[in-house]
């Protein structure tokens, strides 16, 4: 075939997001019956969707194998990841499940399944925005452009998967969504991080802190005990040295657990080593663990002296309370309400 067919295909794929080559009507006959009889194209089977349209919307995906997976829609926020241009973010799944037992997160609860391929982790964009366009006739430009890897799943231990679908994503063929738009969030694989470090993509990284002690993040992140602090911001200052100022630490406010002021310095340190920016978020709830987001004097209080530190920081409450928004929440309840019927 001429190579102008590839990039025909690659455009109703990732431009027109079109769900079968029957609908790919400007390449000859022979060519859909082909490629229809070599390829299959897998698109996820949206199960259920909460939140309103101008809000944060969470979607829950059904995967070829019955397995299930979330991915989050976030409106425009200037101040999370990027800068003032984002129109929206898809947060999206690496894993069906999660191997690293956070306590405080319900993707774990359930242990690790298997890893997300490459096509299931690129297809959560492009079902979101063939949602989208399903409910936006008129609408022609694209909706995500910018991604965060912060859903079910450690997205590091499936490292490269990601990075194929991260490549796919990034590509101008393929997503189009510039490589600075895309953070990866880890709970602190220090190899992996340094991994990623020498890649040449400039992805942004955010590192799931939750506490900035050891003794802290012992209690509540296993993976603190393989990769303790101080191997972690060895890493991290290498990400930070070879791709510029690009980490964010992603800490939840969870009351009694890591919220004492006593953690504010120490959180201070290690931004201010990193040059790197705070995210505090109120933890929301999950059913079945016993852990509760502080009270908002609590968190301001908390944000309050981290900024006194001189830390960049944000606290962000509002968005994805009342829609299961813990990772891996939605997928839970559904599949222990499936289980029980
Ligand atoms: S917070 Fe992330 S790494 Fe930890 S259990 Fe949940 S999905 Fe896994």
């Amino acid at each position: 075939m001429p190579s102008y067919r590839a990039a025909q295909v690659l455009d109703w794929l990732y431009a027109r997001r079109v769900s079968g080559w029957e609908g790919m009507t400007n390449l000859p006959r022979e060519l859909r019956d082909r490629l229809n009889s070599h390829f299959s194209i897998h698109t996820l089977a949206l199960l259920k969707k909460q939140g309103a349209n101008d809000t944060t919307q969470k979607f829950l995906w059904r995967l070829a194998d019955g397995a299930l997976i979330e991915s989050v829609l976030i409106p425009a926020n200037p101040a999370l990841y990027g800068d003032a241009s984002d129109r929206h973010t898809l947060c999206v799944s690496t894993q069906v499940g999660c191997a690293y037992g956070c306590k405080f997160c319900a993707s774990g609860l359930e242990g690790w399944k298997r890893n997300l391929t490459p096509n299931e982790i690129v297809e959560q964009v492009l079902a979101t925005e063939r949602w989208h366009a399903a409910q936006n006739p008129a609408a022609t430009d694209r909706l995500v452009n910018n991604l965060v890897i912060m859903g079910m799943g450690e997205p590091l231990a499936n490292y490269d998967n990601l990075l194929r679908a991260l490549e796919i994503l990034n590509a101008p063929w393929g997503g189009a969504i510039g490589a600075r738009k895309i953070t990866i969030s880890t709970s602190g694989l220090a190899p992996q991080i340094r991994r990623l470090a020498d890649e040449t993509f400039q992805f942004r990284l955010a590192i799931s802190l939750h506490g900035a002690t050891d003794d802290v993040r012992n209690r509540i992140m296993p993976v603190n005990r393989k990769f303790p602090l101080a191997q972690l911001t060895e890493a991290c200052k290498y990400y930070q040295k070879q791709k510029g100022r690009m980490i964010t630490l992603e800490y939840i406010l969870i009351a009694g657990v890591n919220d004492a002021l006593s953690q504010v310095k120490p959180l201070g340190r290690l931004a201010s080593l990193l040059h790197a920016k705070v995210n505090l978020i109120p933890y929301n709830r999950v059913e079945g663990l016993p852990w509760e987001r502080p009270s908002e004097q609590s968190q301001d209080e908390f944000f309050r002296a981290l900024n006194a530190e001189g830390v960049t920081s944000t606290l962000r409450r509002e968005k994805g309370h009342d829609i299961d928004a813990a990772c891996g929440q939605l997928r839970l309840k559904t599949e222990r309400e499936m289980a029980s019927v």
